[in-house]
């Protein structure tokens, strides 16, 4: 069993999307261990990005994340970081992801493109440790 940090994104959160994306994560089999609904400040947005340091959309991503509250979740289970990706559905909500995932039913745009979930189960515990340090 592993672990892997989920993001309801801003944008997630606006659109009342919280509980449609939660329901999807419990229906795959895997298991909520922390969520906390919270406003991100500029230093643990700059953290959880800090990859993205530099390129073009940066700037505007950091704004966006910390533009409204959030829901941070540790999600975990069976091949978990995997797990979720395959709920998310690829970057792009249109161009990447298929129906039948959150973005692909739900977003239209790559920035907004609604959740976040770690990329490999080192992530997820660099992650892990930025939204829940006491976890
Ligand atoms: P996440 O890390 O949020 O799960 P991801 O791994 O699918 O997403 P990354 O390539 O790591 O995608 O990009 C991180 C986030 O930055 C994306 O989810 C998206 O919100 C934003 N992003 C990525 N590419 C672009 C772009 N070209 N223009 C605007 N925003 C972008």
């Amino acid at each position: 069993s592993e672990r892997t940090l989920v993001l309801v994104k801003p944008d997630g959160v606006a659109r009342g999307l919280v509980g449609e994306v939660i329901a999807r994560i419990e229906r795959k089999g895997l298991k909520l261990a922390a969520l906390e609904l919270r406003t991100a400040d500029r230093a643990t947005a700059e953290q959880h990005y800090a990859e993205h340091d530099g390129k073009s959309f940066y700037g505007d991503l950091v704004d966006f994340i910390t533009g409204g509250p959030l829901v941070a979740l540790v999600v975990e289970g069976v091949r978990a970081v995997p797990a979720f990706r395959q709920l998310a559905g690829g970057t792009d909500p249109v161009e990447k992801a298929t129906p039948g995932t959150i973005r692909g039913d739900f977003g239209t745009e790559v920035q907004y493109n609604l959740v976040h979930g770690s990329d490999s189960a080192e992530s997820a515990e660099r992650e892990i440790k930025i939204w829940f340090p006491n976890l």
